[in-house]
């Protein structure tokens, strides 16, 4: 009959101490969380250092990548193009790319209830201005 009041006591202190702590959660993506040092984040892809070998995209676990073929500053296969929706984050692209040109962000993949907004494409991003981590936009048969 101990067990009881001990159980209650516990469960108590339990929920005291939820009501007060900080919750484990924030209110994403309202809220940013600030990320570790090394966090793999969304790609940058340096267009002006791309040759368009293909090797990310044949080393990409999951397939996320695909080559796009673009008049003006597409050179080999073509311009990567990353499917967040189907991403790792696990960067063996970086590890294949022989120049260089894939590197993580710090910036968390954007939410999207669309697969196609999670397309992450540097066409739109002139090569001069390639650094700022690119921008999503509709894949629609473009990719
Ligand atoms: S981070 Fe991994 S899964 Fe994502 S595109 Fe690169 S190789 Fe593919
Ligand atoms: S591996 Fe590097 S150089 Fe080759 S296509 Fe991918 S990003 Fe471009």
């Amino acid at each position: 009959m101990r067990l009881l009041p001990a159980l209650l006591k516990d469960a108590i202190r339990t929920l005291l101490r939820a009501v007060v702590r900080r919750p484990a959660t924030v209110r994403y993506p309202e809220e940013k969380i600030e990320v570790p040092k090394g966090f793999r984040g969304q790609h940058m892809i340096e267009l002006d250092k791309c040759v368009g070998c293909g090797l990310c995209a044949r080393d990409c676990p999951s397939g996320a990548i695909v080559l796009v073929k673009e008049p003006g500053y597409s050179r080999g296969l073509g311009v990567p193009v990353v499917d967040l929706s189907k991403c790792i984050f696990c960067f063996q692209c970086a590890e294949s790319c022989p120049k260089g040109a894939i590197s993580p962000t710090q910036q968390l993949a954007p939410v999207a209830s669309d697969p196609h907004d999670l397309v992450l494409d540097f066409r739109v991003v002139s090569v001069s201005h390639v650094g700022g981590g690119g921008q999503a936009r509709q894949a629609g048969g473009q990719a």
